[in-house]
């Protein structure tokens, strides 16, 4: 079953992953047929989403592997690396798209404002219906998903109204300002991944770790007297670490390690490491890491 599942997770990678790479060939031939940079910078932004899926769907079947001797922790952290190379690309590229955006500002260039239409129309539909199709639960990377393919489609929109109002109206500098609005964008959702991935590489205590709380948990268990030297962190930002002290005096260790296991599965710590000691027992991390 559980090989069935993620089965499943690997072929929906994998179909997100070509009708992406088709559209932005679809994005990129269309940008240039009707000279929209709009329309190129959000083909550059469809680009970084099927490299993304690309790099998943590697990954998925890389940390399948089991941990070892050489990464004890097995092969979860490598999905960082992975960010770290899809934030370079889209960095350069979208600086890069701003700066051809702002020569169009200074010397503005026709634009096929009806081809844009019906390539918007396209846009709207397909990610409009990508938005339908996902699953709109309630775990954090569900919403993740839905909220970008949301953000998706609010760009063909713009792109649609922009267009619109070019049929209209002889302002063909609204394609580079809608550029920049779109690469801005894209730049924002590029530091923010990099914000992300920096607390992991910095050992921080995951966000969605009420630490105190946590503590409370284990101490209200019968049998322990007290807690230190706690350490949580993050392997890839969702499976986390935690290392710990427990005094006790019970003589069911087994027990309490596994009440701890436990609490610690509620908070998707999947690694934990726990060390009893003796009431009166003199560990130097007693003072050292509280
Ligand atoms: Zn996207
Ligand atoms: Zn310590
Ligand atoms: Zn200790």
């Amino acid at each position: 079953m559980a090989n069935n599942h993620s089965h499943d997770a690997e072929k929906s990678i994998s179909t997100a992953f070509w009708l992406n790479a088709v559209f932005v060939v679809i994005e990129a031939v269309g940008g240039l047929l009707t000279n929209s940079i709009a329309i190129l910078s959000d083909a550059l932004h469809d680009f970084g989403d099927t490299l993304s899926l690309a790099l998943s769907w590697f990954l998925q079947k890389k940390s399948k592997k089991a941990a070892d001797s050489k990464y004890t922790y097995g092969y979860k952290r490598f999905s960082l690396l992975g960010t770290v190379f899809l934030s370079g690309v889209l960095f350069i590229s979208s600086a890069w798209v701003i700066y051809a955006a702002i020569g169009r500002i200074c010397s503005p260039s026709e634009v096929d404002a009806k081809g844009m239409v019906w390539l918007a129309i396209v846009g709207v539909v397909i990610n409009g219906a990508a938005a339908l199709r996902v699953n709109r639960g309630h775990s954090l990377s569900e919403r993740a998903v839905f909220l970008h393919i949301m953000e998706d489609v609010l760009g063909w929109v713009a792109v649609l109204v922009t267009a619109i109002v070019m049929i209209f109206f002889d302002v063909p500098i609204l394609d580079p300002i809608l550029s920049i609005v779109i690469s801005v964008w894209v730049l924002f959702n590029v530091i923010r991944n990099m914000r992300d991935t920096g607390i992991v590489f910095l050992q921080a205590t995951p966000k969605d770790i009420p630490v105190d709380k946590l503590k409370e948990q284990i101490l209200e268990l019968p049998d322990v007297e007290s807690v230190h030297d706690v350490h949580i962190w993050s392997l890839d930002g969702d499976s986390h670490v935690m290392s710990l002290h427990v005094v006790s005096f019970t003589f069911k260790t087994q027990s309490l390690k596994q009440q701890i296991y436990d609490i610690a599965s509620q908070y998707h710590i999947s690694h934990v490491t726990v060390d009893i000691e003796k009431p009166g027992t003199n560990c130097t991390y007693k003072t050292t890491h509280k």
